[in-house]
């Protein structure tokens, strides 16, 4: 069947059958007013009409009565609308009919945040929090369906991923079945194939005669357990489906004379990518010089390509070094090169020309190929309580392919973790190596989150990892809640004014320096927070400092001593300067000494802001 519907713009139907139904309906409408459409009236017709209208529906009614009254309208899942059943007491939004393809699954997702209702999603790949092969942001080909089922069941899956410069055309975590040739099981013989290649060559179709073992990649890559080392090639049975990822990795630059049609470039373009073995659906953009801005063919190819077109200036492209310059474009158009040229600078730092300048009578196209940025995520797992890891940090954990971080931290996480996500945990003291293990995954094209408790660019991760990474891999700091902020929060306000805080660790910083600092902090009455305070075998420090704070404050003033803050063992100790006793502070503890102004009051440990309008 067909519906008069732009699926991609259409509005959100609204279909309510009692008070409440139209209640929640009401809600959304609010939340998305330029987005909805109520349907009102009998409901079943309602919610037909809504079908036929809409790129999406929202019924507040059973799943019962919505199935009985759509069945005898359901087309393809292709072009069908989404549908979300919410009920009676606007509990569940149930994604019903186009989960992945119509957007169902993130429909509900949706709704259920607007009417604080629970998503229900029975699509097998999100239940499983396996993404479909279908919904990983590449155009993907090949036998998805079959290829998607070998996944899910656990089956041995060869995962054979393009490399550009030794590094990783660039993919979200996978299953623990999907594999790399190099770490599969020995023996085992793929039952499916998942390739990620922007090239043509054997897509679809396996050529037995391809290299079916990549070379492997450095220590880092190997997973767990060793396996590192490129295993014999292995056989891949004829009939064992075949589907294919493409990535956004090609840019098509693009030359023209004056009046050039359409047809002319679209012909070009592609005969030059059939010829050189690469997949359209790898390219995703178009570049060219900024004084065709208005060639009409070329405006008219990009729109039928449904790409963007970069306009470069013309130095821009005369600055960039091309393989095949020509005088006489440079006399023309005052740069030596326009396709090459505008492909490479589209393309960013490193790229390379995949296909050098071809020509038709009037039209020149080349094709760069991006370099694959690797992306390192800095998260800093909040102070323990599971509540206190932001959105944000939850994000990016199921975003890695990667996961590294100290054995403790990642047991913390584990069941947060997509399944597939290599996780590299190393023990207390290995900082400089975990640091190295994330930056060069990442400089090799991958997904990697670093983690750390609290922020991790407070006493943690960040700072080796940064000292290392250049500028070839993007670089995404989460903040997390520190200790200290934890801490502060379950004592009262003791950071109400200008506050320090101090490691007293000694292992990498000598005492002379932390004791200048700790006197520092005293004369300039700050108040304190002790980080890394005392250990079995580092129990003088704490009250050293503390000696140093007492020839400053008096012996009165309050102590916050909290240990686990946030965490099952979480324990708080309210004391003073004059009183504390050192042997309730280990290394999960935070001290926090409060400056000459800070009070007790009602139990809590207070620091007044100060203002002279206060006194
Ligand atoms: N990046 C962390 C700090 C790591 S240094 C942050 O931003 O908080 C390790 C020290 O942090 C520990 O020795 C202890 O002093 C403190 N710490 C970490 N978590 C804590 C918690 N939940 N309760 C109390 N102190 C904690």
């Amino acid at each position: 069947m067909s519906h008069a519907t732009d699926r991609a713009t259409g509005p959100i139907g609204l279909v309510a059958a009692t008070a409440a139904g139209r209640a929640a309906g009401d809600r959304l409408a609010a939340a998305w007013p330029d987005h909805t459409r109520r349907y009102d009236g009998p409901v079943g017709p309602a919610l037909r009409t809504a079908f036929a209208e809409c790129r999406a529906v929202v019924a507040f009614l059973a799943t019962g009565a919505t199935v009985r009254v759509l069945a005898p309208l359901l087309g393809e899942k292709t072009t069908d609308p989404a549908v979300v059943c919410v009920d009676e007491a606007g509990r569940h939004a149930v994604a019903l009919l186009g989960g992945h393809a119509g957007g169902a699954n993130a429909l509900a997702a949706r709704v259920a945040e607007v009417l604080g209702a629970r998503a229900v999603v029975t699509t097998a790949t999100d239940a499983a929090g396996v993404p479909g092969l279908d919904t990983l942001g590449m155009p993907a080909g090949g036998d998805l369906a079959a290829v998607t089922r070998a996944v899910l069941d656990g089956l041995p899956v060869l995962l054979e991923q393009d490399t550009v410069d030794g590094r990783f055309l660039p993919l979200p975590p996978l299953p623990e079945n999907v594999r790399p040739g190099y770490a599969f099981p020995a023996g085992a013989t793929p039952a499916a194939v998942l390739r990620v290649t922007d090239r043509t060559t054997g897509a679809g179709h396996p050529d037995p005669a391809a290299p079916r073992t990549p070379d492997a990649p450095e220590a880092p890559d190997a997973p767990p357990g060793g396996g590192d080392r490129p295993g014999p090639a292995l056989a891949v049975p004829p009939e064992a489906p075949v589907a294919v990822l493409r990535p956004a990795s090609l840019v098509l630059g693009l030359g023209a004379s004056r009046g050039v049609a359409a047809e002319e470039v679209l012909h070009l373009v592609a005969t030059t990518l059939r010829e050189a073995g690469l997949s359209p659906d790898s390219v995703d953009r178009l570049a060219t010089v900024d004084l065709k801005a208005d060639e009409e063919g070329l405006l008219a190819a990009a729109e039928q390509l449904g790409l963007p077109l970069d306009l470069h200036p013309v130095e821009a492209l005369a600055a960039v070094t091309v393989p095949n310059p020509s005088e006489v474009v440079r006399g023309a158009v005052g740069t030596p090169s326009v396709s090459e040229a505008a492909a490479l600078a589209s393309a960013g730092d490193g790229a390379e020309l995949a296909v050098p300048k071809r020509k038709s009578a009037m039209c020149t196209v080349a094709v760069a190929r991006r370099r694959p940025r690797g992306r390192l995520a800095l998260v800093g797992l909040g102070p323990g309580a599971r509540d206190l890891l932001t959105p944000r940090a939850r994000a990016e954990l199921r975003r890695a392919s990667h996961l590294v971080g100290l054995d403790q931290y990642v047991e913390q996480i584990r069941d947060l973790l997509r399944p597939g996500t290599r996780v590299l945990a190393s023990g207390l003291g290995a900082e400089e190596e975990r640091a190295r293990t994330a930056v060069r995954l990442a400089e090799r094209g991958h997904a990697v989150a670093l983690i750390g408790s609290g922020d991790a660019g407070v006493y943690a991760m960040a700072s080796p990892a940064l000292q290392q990474a250049g500028d070839d891999i993007d670089v995404v700091g989460v903040p997390g809640i520190t200790a200290a902020a934890a801490a502060a929060a379950i004592l009262g306000a003791p950071l109400g004014h200008d506050h320090a805080s101090i490691s007293l660790s000694d292992l990498h910083t000598p005492w002379e320096v932390i004791e200048r600092r700790v006197r520092a902090a005293a004369e300039g009455d700050f108040v304190v927070t002790f980080y890394n305070p005392r250990s079995a075998g580092r129990d003088w420090q704490l009250p050293a400092a503390l000696a140093i704070l007492g020839e400053h404050r008096d012996p009165a003033t309050p102590v916050g001593v909290v240990h686990g803050a946030t965490r099952a063992d979480e324990r708080t100790t309210v004391t003073t300067l004059g009183e504390l006793d050192v042997t309730i502070v280990d290394m999960t503890t935070v001290v926090v000494v409060g400056n000459t102004a800070t009070r007790v009051v009602a139990g809590r440990v207070v620091t007044p802001r100060g203002y002279r309008w206060q006194e």
